[in-house]
C-alpha cells in the first residue's frame, strides 16, 4: 500500500509551483494524494500555511504528520526552502522518516446555557480579549483563584507558539519537548485595586487553567488564525492536549537553530 499524501499552498503563484512540483514528483514515485486520509501533509507557504494545514487535518493527527515548505522567510513549522523540493519528495517516497511530536493546547468553552460548550485545539496559541473594553476574568489555576485580571486579554499559548504573539507580550520562549503553556498577558491593569502577577506562566500538563468573565461582555477570542465571537460565556478551560501534533523529521534543524536564524540571524 503506497503512501497518501496531501499538499496545501498559501494559494500565490510561487506555493502553487511548487505545491505542483512536489504533487508531480509524490505521484511519480506512485504515492497517492488523497485529501481526505492522508499519512502526510506537505504545506507550501509559511506558518500560516502551517497552521491552516493542521486545522483541516487535526481530526486525524495521529494518523497524520506535518512538513512545511517556506516560500517567504525561513518558518518555524515551514522550514524547508523551495530549492530543496526535489530532495523533499525523494525523502518522502524512499526513506523512513523520523517523526517529532509538539504539544498543543486544549481549550474547553462552557456556556451559561446548560450543557452547551466548544472544544478547541490549537498549535499557536489561544488569545481572549473582549469586543469592548477591558477583559475582566478570574484566572483560577488548578481549581483555586490565582489572581483578578483586567486589562486588554490574556494570550494562552503553546510551546510552538511561544515565538508567535506571546514573544510580542514579553513572553518566554519555551522548547516544543516541554509539554506545557504559557499564560502571558496583554496590557493588564495594577494599581492600587487591581493586582495580576505581571510576569507570564509556565504551567505543566494537567495545570488546568480556566478564566472566567466577571462582566457579561462579548468575548472576542482566537484559535491560532481564526477568531471567535461569543457571548453568554461561562468558562474558558485550558490546558495543555492529550493530542500531539506530529511533524515528519527528515534531518536535523534543531528549535534553537530555527530561533537564532528567525530573530537573531546566520
Ligand atoms: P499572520 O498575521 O501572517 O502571522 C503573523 C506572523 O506570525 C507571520 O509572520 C507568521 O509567519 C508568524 N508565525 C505564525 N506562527 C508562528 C510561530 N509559531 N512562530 C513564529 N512565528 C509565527 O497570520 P497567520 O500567518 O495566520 O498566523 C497566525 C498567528 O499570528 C497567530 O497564531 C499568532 O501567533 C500570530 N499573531 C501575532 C501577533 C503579534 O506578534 N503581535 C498578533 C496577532 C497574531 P508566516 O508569515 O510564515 O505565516
Ligand atoms: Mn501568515
Amino acid at each position: 500500500m503506497n503512501m497518501k499524501y496531501d499538499v496545501t499552498s498559501r494559494g500565490d503563484d510561487t506555493s502553487n509551483e511548487i505545491a505542483e512540483l512536489i504533487r508531480k514528483g509524490l505521484n511519480e514515485h506512485q504515492l497517492q494524494q488523497d485529501e481526505q486520509e492522508p499519512e502526510i501533509v506537505i504545506s507550501v507557504g509559511g506558518d500560516g500555511t502551517l497552521l491552516e494545514a493542521f486545522h483541516k487535518h487535526k481530526h486525524r493527527l495521529q494518523h497524520t504528520c506535518f512538513v512545511g515548505v517556506h516560500t517567504g522567510h525561513l518558518g518555524f513549522y515551514a522550514d524547508w526552502i523551495p530549492d530543496e523540493a526535489e530532495k523533499l519528495v525523494i525523502h518522502i517516497a524512499k526513506t523512513p522518516f523520523q517523526v517529532v511530536e509538539y504539544p498543543l493546547l486544549e481549550v474547553t468553552v462552557r456556556y451559561h446555557r446548560a450543557g452547551s460548550s466548544d472544544r478547541h485545539l490549537a498549535l499557536n496559541e489561544c488569545t481572549v480579549k473582549t469586543t469592548e473594553g477591558s477583559l475582566v476574568c478570574n484566572v483560577e489555576i488548578k481549581g483555586e483563584v490565582f489572581e483578578t485580571f483586567r486589562g486588554d486579554g490574556l494570550c494562552i499559548s503553546t510551546p510552538s507558539g511561544s515565538t508567535a504573539y506571546n514573544k510580542a507580550l514579553g513572553g518566554a520562549i519555551l522548547h516544543p519537548s516541554l509539554a506545557s503553556m504559557q499564560i502571558a498577558e496583554m496590557a493588564s491593569i495594577n494599581n492600587r485595586v487591581y493586582r495580576t502577577i505581571g510576569s507570564p506562566l509556565v504551567l505543566p500538563e494537567h495545570h488546568t487553567c480556566l478564566l472566567k468573565p466577571l462582566n457579561d461582555v462579548s468575548m472576542q477570542m482566537t484559535i491560532d488564525h481564526y477568531s471567535l465571537v461569543n457571548k453568554d460565556i461561562e468558562s474558558i478551560q485550558c490546558r495543555v492536549s492529550d493530542e500531539y501534533v506530529r511533524f515528519a523529521r527528515f534531518r536535523p534543524f534543531p528549535f534553537w537553530k530555527r530561533v537564532k536564524e528567525s530573530f537573531i540571524g546566520e
